[in-house]
């Protein structure tokens, strides 16, 4: 981002937050060259960060491939379409309003399984067998243990 007063490319951003129902991203930004400050309105869309995968490689972030695993998760699972959504847009919303420009798939994944964690318990476990990094099969049965404890497949209300 280049400082409309002196044309320096160096500036850092000292405030980020979502305005425009989180439609747009205000930043103010400071230039490391002349210290002026300035404002800066960007849009949303073009600020979903990338995904760094294990392996290094980066890919933009795409909603459909969330959304794929996120249903993959539910399949027949007592959950209406409108909180998968509801779910999904607040991901969308939490990856954007970290205002960064990469984040690791391992961060992704997490907050998939906090919103699965939160809609069905059964998804969770099912998602978290893939995605979480158990470090022995002990771990994983735990987790079911636990999970079913707390009435896993029952719907909370
Ligand atoms: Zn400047």
């Amino acid at each position: 981002m280049h400082c409309p007063f002196c044309n320096a490319d160096d500036t850092k951003v000292i405030d980020s937050r979502l305005v425009a129902e989180g439609n747009q991203v205000r930043r103010r930004r400071e230039c490391n060259e002349c210290g002026e400050r300035f404002t800066t309105y960007e849009s949303a869309e073009l600020l979903m960060p990338k995904v760094v995968k294990s392996d290094g490689t980066r890919e933009p972030f795409d909603e459909h491939k969330l959304r794929g695993g996120i249903l993959k998760a539910l399949e027949k699972r007592p959950v209406s379409v409108e909180q998968i959504e509801a779910a999904i847009s607040k991901i969308c919303h939490k990856l954007r309003a970290t205002g960064e420009r990469e984040l690791s798939s391992r961060v992704l994944g997490e907050e998939v399984m906090d919103a699965l964690r939160e809609l069905d318990q059964v998804a969770y476990v099912r998602f978290a067998s893939v995605y979480r990094d158990f470090k022995d099969l002990s771990e994983f049965s735990k987790e079911i243990a636990r999970l079913q404890k707390n009435g896993a497949g029952r719907k909370e209300t």
